[in-house]
């Protein structure tokens, strides 16, 4: 599989979209993307109490997390978007997909914006708390067990050095697996990652993300957060990333 391949399995990027913002894309996540306003993008609501995930995910880190980390995401996204024509207007996926390297300030900000509004649904209260159905079999097919497909991912989160995410993905031939990024790479973004895929789940291990309560025990907050995967939200996205 490579980056040609995967725009052309996917379709999630038409030509027409780096023509012309307008066009509406013919794309496997229409149904699920997150696109701007006319004032820009916007906070999304967390949807939930900060203290929801208690005791595993504390109130005052949800908090910061999501009230002040993923805002100046935001924030920072709309101005730098403001002087670029070419991906001003796109949804926040069309934006990680054509991304490319020198474009700092919208790859940081435009990815940091992407993988913080679905990492809130992710950890999202309520929903099943183990994988059912066609992402169990899924799951089963490429890992061999849910324990497996958990210590891979436990794996690349405790190994990734700094700042960055764990994901679980689907493929170009719909298979699943694991990888890793930095700062706030994300596998949507064919340009700058090895192995390009639709994120079903991604594990934050910025230490914004854990500090105040878990301090250096990165392993710790990992074990946690699989207490709190509302495999309900994994579940759609598997199911409209293999549509
Ligand atoms: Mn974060």
């Amino acid at each position: 599989m490579n980056k040609r391949q995967f725009i052309k399995t996917t379709g999630i990027l038409t030509l027409g979209a780096f023509i012309a913002p307008s066009v509406s894309c013919s794309s496997v996540l229409s149904s699920t993307q997150i696109t701007p306003s006319p004032v820009g993008f916007e906070l999304p609501p967390l949807g939930y109490a900060f203290n929801a995930l208690e005791p595993h995910l504390d109130a005052m880190t949800m908090e910061i997390h999501h009230d002040k980390h993923h805002q100046a995401y935001v924030t920072n996204l709309n101005k730098a978007l403001e002087n670029n024509t070419p991906l001003k207007g796109l949804s926040i996926e069309n934006i990680c997909i054509t991304i490319t390297s020198d474009q700092t300030a919208i790859r940081n900000n435009g990815g940091g914006h992407y993988n913080h509004s679905k990492f809130w649904k992710w950890i999202a209260p309520g929903g099943a708390n183990q994988p059912q159905g066609t992402l169990l079999d899924a799951i089963n097919t490429s890992f061999g067990s849910v324990e497996e497909m958990k210590n891979k991912l436990s794996e690349a989160a405790k190994s990734r050095f700094g700042s960055g995410w764990a994901w679980l993905s689907v493929d170009t031939s719909k298979k699943l697996f694991i990888s890793s990024t930095p700062n706030q790479d994300n596998p949507l973004m064919i340009n700058l990652v090895e192995k390009p895929g639709t994120p079903i789940l991604g594990l934050d291990v910025w230490e914004h993300a854990y500090y105040l309560k878990y301090q250096n025990r990165r392993p710790d907050y990992i074990n946690a957060f699989f207490n709190v995967i509302n495999w309900d939200t994994v579940a759609l996205d598997y199911q409209n990333a293999v549509k």
